[in-house]
Formats: structure tokens, C-alpha cells, sequence
């Protein structure tokens, strides 16, 4: 098993999405792949904006419901042939008519609790992984759906989650053993998202797929992980920040970790505790450049 994080850029448009339909079609062919994915690019922010305006009883949240679909509605349209459009655009609808719902609570009760927080925003990793899903099936991949909140089980510490490692790993391990599961050549599953004892949807922090890919990764003992983004590689500093940042062909996972925690935003601090563990390696790969390999350990 090798586990594919593609972050928002690498899905924030259907043009983007047709390039990760080509990676993971040629990972497929070597090994079964578990590919997760983030929101499309902004719309975390977006979810978030939503909540707390509606919250606010700011009449605009009604707005950002809108942008949320068509540009969902949108990327469906240009992805999927047409004659197979139709499902997948009834789910962005039946998706987004909950988080109206949820939001007309919030807009009458004029409070945010963070587990309602939580709720809403994990919708961007839901929506995004959904269209890829059908996306998949459209090309006639045997492909499953996971639900990451149903496998990855952590606190109530809502929008900063700690995951309960132990229990994690056996469910994804239990999962991927049972019969109806394990024969799949590819699993699509959200990022970011997870759930408490009681069931109620918590999220991983901000840019937490990449640790999502990692409990994959960790839990299945899988080849490598690799995360597809918009750079080739970690480098020495923020290319947008640095003009000679240059690439690091080569790190250790303590060095990488080190660079993440000072602010090297391409992987997310807490996900290579868990790669680094079962000795798994990470690759960081552009979306955008396929053939350029980096690696980070
Ligand atoms: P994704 O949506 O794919 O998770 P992110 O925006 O979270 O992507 O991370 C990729 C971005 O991280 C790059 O576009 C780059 O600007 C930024 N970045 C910051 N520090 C570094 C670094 N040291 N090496 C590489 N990229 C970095
Ligand atoms: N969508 C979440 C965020 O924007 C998680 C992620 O992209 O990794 O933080
Ligand atoms: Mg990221």
C-alpha cells in the first residue's frame, strides 16, 4: 500500500484534479493506493468565514454558501462526462444543503461552539474527496470511499485534535483487513477529519491532511507516503518569502521536522512523528511538474 496526499492547490480546480487523476492512475498500476485530499484551495477559509458570519447574524454568510457551491457545481461539471454528472451533482447539493441548515442554527442562535466549528469545516475535505471519488469511478477504477472521521478517532480538543494512536491504527487496520474492503486498487479518503469517542466530527489543525496521510501510512506500515503539492521538495526557506530558497534534495525526518516547526509550511509539524516510527518514506512531489523527484528523508 502507498498512501498519495494531494494538498488544496493540486485540487482547486478541475484542470488540477485532471492532473492527479493521471498520478494516481499510474500509481495504481504498482501497488493499491489510498490517495488523500484536501479542500480545494481557500475553501477551509471559506467554511470558516461562513461560520462565524452566520453566527454573527451577518445576513452575508448567505453569500458565501453560494461561492462554496457553484464552485463545487462547477469543478463537477467540468470533470465528470456528462451523462454522469448527475449524482454527484445531487450530493455537492444534499452537502451543501446541510451546511445551510447548520447555518441557519448558528445565524438564530448567534453562537459558535467549537464542535460546531468543527462540523462545518471539515465539509471542504468532504465535498473535495466525494467529486475526486466519483471522478475515479467515472474512469472505471475500482475505487472506495473511506470515511476518515469514522477510522481516525481522537479528544474533543475541537480544530487541534489529538489523535488516540492506538485505537486509530487498529480501526484502519481492522478496516483494511475485512473482506468487503480489501480489494480495492484505490481508497479516496478526506483529509483533515476525524471524530471524538461521542462521534462528533473534530479536524487535525490547519493544514492536517498531511498528518492524515501519515496515520494511513503508519497504520498500514505502507511503502512511502507522498505529498503532491506546489513545490518539488522542502527547501531552504518559503519560495513566496525567499527568492533563492533552494530545494533540499535529501533530508532526515529530524531535520524535516525541525524546518516544519520553524515555519516550513509544506508539511504540517505533526506528520512525520508517525512516518518516522515505521521508518516510512516521504516524498515531496509536484502536482504541477510530475517528473521532478524530491525526497524528504
Ligand atoms: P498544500 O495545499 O499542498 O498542502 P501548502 O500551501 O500547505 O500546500 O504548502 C505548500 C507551500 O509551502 C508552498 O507553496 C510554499 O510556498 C510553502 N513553503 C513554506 N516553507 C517552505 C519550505 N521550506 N519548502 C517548501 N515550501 C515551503
Ligand atoms: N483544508 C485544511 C486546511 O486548509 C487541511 C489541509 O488542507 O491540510 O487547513
Ligand atoms: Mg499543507
Amino acid at each position: 500500500m502507498k498512501v498519495l496526499k494531494f494538498g488544496g492547490s493540486s485540487v482547486g480546480s478541475a484542470e488540477a484534479i485532471t492532473k492527479v487523476l493521471a498520478i494516481v492512475t499510474e500509481s495504481i498500476k504498482n501497488e493499491p493506493t489510498i490517495v488523500v485530499v484536501s479542500a480545494m484551495s481557500g475553501v477551509t477559509d471559506q467554511l470558516l468565514l461562513l461560520a462565524q458570519s452566520a453566527s454573527q447574524g451577518n445576513e452575508a454568510y448567505k453569500t458565501i454558501i453560494q461561492n462554496i457551491e457553484q464552485k463545487h457545481l462547477d469543478t463537477v461539471r467540468a470533470l465528470l462526462p456528462i451523462q454522469q454528472q448527475s449524482a454527484t451533482l445531487s450530493l455537492v447539493k444534499q452537502i451543501i444543503n446541510e451546511i445551510e441548515d447548520n447555518c441557519e442554527g448558528l445565524f438564530m442562535l448567534k453562537e459558535l461552539s467549537m464542535r460546531m466549528q468543527d462540523k462545518i469545516i471539515s465539509y471542504g475535505e468532504l465535498l473535495s474527496s466525494k467529486i475526486i471519488s466519483a471522478a475515479f469511478a467515472a474512469k472505471g477504477i475500482n475505487q472506495k470511499w473511506i470515511d476518515s472521521r469514522e477510522v481516525i478517532k481522537t479528544n474533543s480538543n475541537y480544530f487541534n485534535a489529538v489523535v488516540d494512536k492506538e485505537l486509530t491504527y487498529k480501526t484502519i487496520q481492522a478496516y483494511f483487513s475485512a473482506p468487503e474492503n480489501n480489494k480495492f486498487d484505490l481508497y479516496m479518503a478526506p483529509g483533515f477529519v476525524s471524530s471524538d469517542a461521542e462521534g462528533n466530527t473534530t479536524t487535525l489543525g490547519r493544514g492536517g491532511s498531511d498528518y492524515t496521510g501519515a496515520i494511513y501510512a503508519a497504520a498500514l506500515k505502507a511503502t512511502a507516503l507522498e505529498i503532491w503539492t506546489d513545490v518539488s521538495g522542502m527547501m531552504t526557506a518559503d519560495p513566496r518569502m525567499v527568492q533563492n530558497a533552494k530545494e533540499i534534495p535529501q533530508i532526515s525526518y529530524q531535520e524535516a521536522m525541525e524546518l516544519s516547526h520553524f515555519g516550513a509550511k509544506v508539511i504540517y509539524p505533526p506528520t512525520l512523528q508517525p512516518v518516522m516510527q515505521q521508518n516510512i518514506p516521504v516524498w515531496i512531489k509536484n502536482t504541477f511538474e510530475p517528473t521532478q523527484d524530491r525526497k524528504s528523508t
